[in-house]
């Protein structure tokens, strides 16, 4: 605390990311990343855009990175989406924040499950969103007719959520959006590459929808901080008179370069979801026969308790066995253990370590 503060950041209550420890040989599976490389095309394209003298560092980059919307666009042209639809910033969490501010924040209330990403009451806070959580159901799914109940100006969740990783189906998401044309529904698909489907195919029917998406998880570009919107061209003009507001170059060169080559190179995208997607199978197989109950996920973690032994020094017994996974003391889910799915050896890792420790 300080006299120097404004009264605004007296009131804050920041976001806490997972811890990223400077210890070698850890097993990190606590903050979602993926444990594959990124794209080579990806690397290479930061590459070359650097070259050997670093000479194009001289010059600010685009400041609406077209290339990238035109690569996003290409990218989801069967749904017919044009680069006018497209917004890209400085991670998803830099885009989300411009969409509260830009979309979200109205008299009557935002709404998000009371079990999800805890960023968004961060966001209210910092731009005075007026906001209201709908309980998750008993089996943590969420229930649309909770929302198509209440008055409201606006919608946010994840899909699948976070952390539960439970996926709610897309026919769902359009009985929300035709059930609410009068409020911006954002959908943050944070995880939705790895087995869901995304709400783009409702884009060009529904102008109130939002969908946010990262290249941090599925495209193995954390370290980038790259991430990108898509709907309606008036939605995204939103987005850009506040981004325009705040800061005209939110992506570097390298993050440009990168992201474009990264979003073209469809085989490698594949291969290491797919791999993720099959190594979250074994992972889920191993704690059930261990004895926890594993929440279904759609997304690159799982979340799961055991019945009879506390998440907490769970976690922590893990932890002195160099293995991080998240714990978040909050209702409801203080029993959980949030572990993002590793490679195949990292999984075995974990699940010897899980059998010690339950024995
Ligand atoms: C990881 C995550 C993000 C943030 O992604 P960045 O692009 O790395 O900022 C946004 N939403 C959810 C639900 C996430 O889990």
């Amino acid at each position: 605390m300080s006299r120097y503060w404004s009264s605004l950041v007296h009131t804050l209550t920041p976001y806490v990311p997972g811890e990223q420890p400077r210890l070698p040989n850890l097993v990190k599976l606590n903050t979602n990343e993926n444990p594959y490389p990124p794209s080579p095309r990806a690397v290479a394209a930061i590459r070359d855009e650097l070259g050997e003298s670093g000479e194009t560092l001289r010059l600010y980059p685009d400041p609406s990175g077209e290339r990238l919307k035109e690569a996003v666009a290409a990218r989801y042209a069967a749904h017919g989406i044009t680069p006018r639809q497209v917004f890209v910033g400085n991670g998803s969490d830099e885009v989300l924040a411009h969409a509260f501010m830009a979309l979200l924040k109205h008299d009557a209330p935002l709404l998000f499950p009371d079990i999800t990403y805890s960023f968004y009451p961060v966001y209210c806070g910092l731009y005075g969103v007026a906001h209201r959580t709908v309980p998750l159901d008993e089996r943590f799914a969420i229930r649309v007719d909770d929302y198509l109940a209440q008055d409201c100006g606006a919608v946010i969740f994840p899909n699948p959520n976070a952390p539960t990783g439970c996926l709610l189906p897309l026919a769902e998401i359009e009985r929300l959006l035709a059930g609410k044309p009068e409020a911006v529904v954002v959908i943050d698909e944070a995880y939705i590459d790895f087995g869901g489907d995304s709400a783009v195919a409702l884009v060009a029917r529904h102008p109130n929808l939002l969908v946010v998406h990262t290249l941090s998880k599925s495209r193995s570009l954390a370290g980038l901080r790259v991430g990108y919107a898509i709907g309606d061209a008036a939605l995204i003009e939103a987005l850009e008179r506040v981004k325009n507001s705040f800061n005209s170059y939110p992506l570097d060169r390298l993050a440009i370069a990168g992201a474009v080559a990264a979003m073209a190179d469809g085989a490698h995208f594949d291969a290491t979801r797919q791999a993720v997607m099959r190594s979250r199978d074994t992972l889920t197989a191993g704690l059930a026969a261990l004895g926890l109950e594993v929440l279904p996920s759609a997304a690159n973690f799982i979340f799961a308790r055991h019945p009879a032994r506390d998440a907490a020094t769970l976690a922590a017994a893990l932890r002195e066995r160099g293995i991080i996974v998240r714990h978040f003391r909050l209702p409801r889910i203080d029993q959980f253990l949030r572990i993002t799915v590793g490679t195949d050896a990292q999984c075995a890792t974990l699940l010897a370590a899980l059998g010690e420790i339950l024995q």
